[in-house]
């Protein structure tokens, strides 16, 4: 296994020149659909002068941190500080911005997805709850994106334990982190819980992963471009027909290659929101704060992932049974769609969260404020237009800490 990695790691190495002159590739530490991660050294840190940066590594450097940091080799010559500094000045300078995270992307992604996700990381630099983009290297078709380490416990390993008191510090960052990125017309598009890195010690977690994320104005423009192609080419079309049967030929109407108008479906099944699940084709960052819901649904039934379903159909179906028949029509009407099930399971009322928790976790929290669940249900919202943003859900009493 160990020697399985340190090949690995060879291979990235030779793949990018360069990389293994700034960065020492520690080991592996996650595997997504579109990306394998490593942990590693910077070598060069203080090339670096970005200042998110800076201000991330100096709220978060605890003197515990990151063994492998303090088990380090000493940096090279280039790193080391001006000898005028004090020497506790010079532990912390080489400490800071040690570890890094390289996320080395499938060539199978598009280069316009690789371009997205890196234009967007760079956008959103400058915020303590989004992981700010160091650097991007690219030899050929290879991209690898470089961001700072966060260590981060695992959602599998505490959703089960996590006080009611520690849910709002969770549920703080992941919002300030939507907060600042809906501020800039940005959808993140895959919030779950390991696109979210949360270190439940400090309180603190930092939004990852902008590989599906897009901005709401490119979604239109999208939709602007392929309305007016359509247009062109019908009309390049009738042209081309003109000309044809001008030379006596029949005009036969060529295949179109183009891809079809779709609504964007991607993102996580089981924390997609009910407009991605009917494809509605204008969304808004409101898809994100539903997959809020999702987690917070999960920590209050303390079951993980909450939905099950195989697919969208079904995943539509699981979101029924909670809200009711009539409830979901209702709704779904109001998106311009129509819903119909004659499944038994889907009754026409709904189930309350507060006897859903009940069910799933009979212990119950003792301490559980009854607004947890008004939260619950605004982010949980059927309806994108009503549901609660990231800004006013910081405001309700149970993530600002005025519950009762
Ligand atoms: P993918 O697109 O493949 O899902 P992610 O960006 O979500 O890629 O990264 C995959 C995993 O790697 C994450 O779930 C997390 O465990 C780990 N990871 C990613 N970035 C960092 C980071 N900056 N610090 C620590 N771990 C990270
Ligand atoms: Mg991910």
């Amino acid at each position: 296994e160990g020697e399985e990695a340190q090949e690995e790691i060879r291979e990235l190495e030779e793949l990018i020149p360069g990389l293994s002159e700034r960065y020492r590739l520690l080991g592996r530490i996650g595997e997504g659909t579109f990306s394998t991660v490593y942990k590693a050294l910077d070598l060069c840190h203080e090339r670096y002068d970005n200042s998110s940066w800076t201000r991330i590594f100096d709220e978060d450097d605890d003197e515990d941190d990151n063994g492998t940091a303090n088990a380090a080799p000493a940096p090279s010559d280039a790193a080391a500080p001006a000898a005028t500094e004090s020497g506790m000045q010079r532990r912390r300078e080489t400490r800071r911005a040690r570890v890094v995270a390289i996320k080395k992307l499938y060539v199978t992604s598009s280069p316009a997805r690789i371009a997205n996700e890196i234009s967007i990381l760079d956008e959103l630099r400058g915020n303590r709850f989004v992981a700010p983009l160091v650097t991007a290297m690219r030899r050929r078709d290879q991209v690898v994106v470089v961001l700072p380490y966060f260590r981060n416990d695992d959602f599998r390993r505490f959703y089960l334990e996590l006080p009611v008191g520690e849910m709002r510090w969770y549920l703080r960052s992941l919002l300030s982190a939507l907060q600042y990125t809906h501020s800039k017309g940005i959808m993140h598009r895959d919030i779950k819980p390991s696109n979210f890195l949360y270190d439940v010690r400090r309180r603190h977690g930092v939004l990852v992963d902008f590989g599906l994320a897009e901005r709401e104005c490119d979604q239109e423009a999208a939709r602007a471009r392929s309305r007016r192609s359509l247009h062109m080419d019908a009309s390049t079309a009738a042209r081309l027909f003109h000309s044809f049967d001008q030379r006596g030929r029949p005009g036969v109407p060529r295949k179109d290659t183009r891809p079809a108008l779709r609504a964007n479906r991607a993102g996580t099944r089981g924390f997609r929101a009910p407009e991605v699940l009917l494809k509605i084709p204008r969304q808004s960052v409101a898809i994100d704060i539903w997959s809020v819901g999702v987690i917070l649904l999960c920590l209050l039934t303390r079951r993980f992932p909450f939905f099950q379903s195989v697919d969208d159909t079904e995943a539509l179906l699981e979101i029924s049974v909670l809200y009711g028949r009539l409830e979901m029509e209702r709704v779904v009407a109001d998106l311009g769609r129509t819903f119909f099930t004659n499944i038994p399971t889907v009754k026409d009322r709904g189930i309350r969260f507060e006897s859903l928790a009940k069910a799933y976790n009979p212990e119950g929290y003792p301490d559980l404020p009854p607004d947890a669940f008004d939260l619950l249900r605004r982010l949980l919202d059927l309806n994108p237009s009503t549901r609660i943003t990231a800004a006013a859900a910081l405001d309700h009493p149970f993530v600002a800490g005025r519950s009762h």
